[in-house]
């Protein structure tokens, strides 16, 4: 039995977990993560992790500035210049290109091994950072100046600010008797990675269908990797059925874009709900990335946001330490709160909003959306405008999210 002290204690060293604690290396905060899982840290090469995320501008700033862009160039990621986004059921479409916009990408399809990985052996330069993995967590108690945890081990580490980056089934927040608001959106998303007939063109392609969206996202050697949104039943029979029946369905469910699909590696399937925490913060205590909201990955903004999240509440943390503050302090953390719930909100949104418009059947919506994506296609401006909404690059950036004057 042993009592040790931080500053900061983050529970979940997923991306978004890892990634605020790297924000705050090199610093004279002492700071612990403690994840529950060993990451998986040497994915063989010759294999794509089925789960990949869509990283933004905003996102690769943030990994660049924290030192973990590097750890993921040197592995694998995939640049994306192009997205074409069409409606299943009328002629809408509409197609984004970085050249448009003067700029080398429109983002990143990176492995989520790869990215965790990265933000691992980053974590484990600084030396003010412990990273306690495996470690189970058996309770916690709020105090004036700060938490205390225990560990399944009987071991007891207090810090002045917990931090939840538990994903959406947060047990932090569960401590904290913090509510979430949400429903389950009665679509699971089937992932995996397969090959296509024709060259992806480094485009990320999305078909709305009635039942959902089908994207392929495309990744460094040629292959795709696929999220195909539909009903649970679907997604079931998809998950269950022969390589070549399911290579069949999937070439015609994005209308043979790509030629025919002519590989598939295993299938995963991930049930798909909409989830935001009634309160980010607490004296104390803070939320961060999916254990704060969970989004429909229709738009891949999902660890972005996180991300985001984790930026924020570094600079929060680092301007309070700098005016002396008390950083665990109610005050301070509702700046972070009102930063990033009012951003969170208007893209969980957004998200839902298209998501409910693309799945409805109804004639006069059809035609609506139909000649809304067109118009919007042919209006650079609100083209332009959506598209640095969807890089991360609108609104007040925090610092680790601008790019480093050179
Ligand atoms: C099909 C699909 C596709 C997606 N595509 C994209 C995309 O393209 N772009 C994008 O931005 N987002 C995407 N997302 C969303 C993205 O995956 C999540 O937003 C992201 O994983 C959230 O990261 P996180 O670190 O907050 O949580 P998690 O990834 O859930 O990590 C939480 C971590 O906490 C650990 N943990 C949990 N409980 C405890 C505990 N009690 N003690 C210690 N450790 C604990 C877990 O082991 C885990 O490592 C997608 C999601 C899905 C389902």
């Amino acid at each position: 039995m042993s009592d040790t002290h931080y500053d900061v204690l983050i529970v979940g060293g997923g991306m978004v977990g890892a990634a605020l604690a790297c924000g705050l290396g090199d610093s004279k905060l002492s700071v612990a993560v403690i994840e529950a899982r060993e990451p998986d840290l040497n994915w063989p090469p010759a294999e794509y992790d089925i789960r990949v995320s869509a990283i933004t501008r905003a996102s690769q700033r943030i990994f660049e500035n924290i030192g973990a862009w590097q750890g993921m160039k040197k592995r694998r990621i995939s640049p994306y210049r192009d997205m074409h986004v069409w409606d299943a059921t009328g002629s809408g479409v509409i197609h984004f290109d970085a050249a448009e916009l003067g700029e080398p990408d429109l983002g990143h399809i990176i492995e989520n091994s790869v990215i965790q990985a990265a933000l691992v052996e980053c974590l484990q330069q600084f030396s003010n950072i412990d990273y306690l993995c495996p470690l189970s967590l058996a309770g916690v108690e709020w105090g004036d100046d700060g938490v205390t945890v225990t560990t399944a081990d009987g071991d007891s580490l207090f810090a002045s600010l917990l931090v939840g980056a538990d994903g959406g089934r947060s047990w932090v927040r569960e401590q904290a008797g913090i509510e979430v608001k949400g429903w389950a959106y009665d679509q699971t998303a089937v992932v995996c990675t397969v090959k296509t007939e024709k060259p992806h063109q480094e485009t990320a392609w999305q078909r709305f269908m009635p039942t959902g969206p089908v994207a392929f996202l495309p990744l460094d050697d040629g292959s795709s990797s696929i999220v195909w949104s539909t009903s649970p039943e679907q997604a079931e029979t998809l998950t269950a059925m022969g390589d070549g029946e399911f290579c069949q369905q999937l070439s015609q469910a994005l209308d043979g874009r790509l030629g025919q699909v002519i590989r598939v590696g295993q299938r995963g399937a991930f049930p798909l709900k909409l989830q935001h925490a009634e309160q980010y913060v607490r004296p104390r205590l803070a939320l961060v990335g999916d254990a704060a909201h969970t989004i429909h990955p229709l738009a891949g903004q999902g660890v972005n946001l996180g991300l985001a999240d984790a930026a924020t509440l570094v600079q929060v943390i680092q301007d309070a330490v700098l005016g002396r503050e008390d950083f665990g302090s109610y005050a301070v953390l509702r700046r972070y709160e009102r930063w990033r719930k009012a951003d969170n909100l208007t893209m969980l949104a957004s998200m839902d909003g298209f998501k409910r418009l693309f799945s409805n059947d109804n004639l006069p919506l059809r035609w609506m959306r139909n000649i809304g994506l067109t118009l919007t296609n042919a209006l650079s401006p609100l083209k332009n405008n959506i598209i640095r909404y969807a890089m991360g690059l609108n609104g007040t950036l925090p610092r680790l999210a601008k790019r480093r004057p050179l």
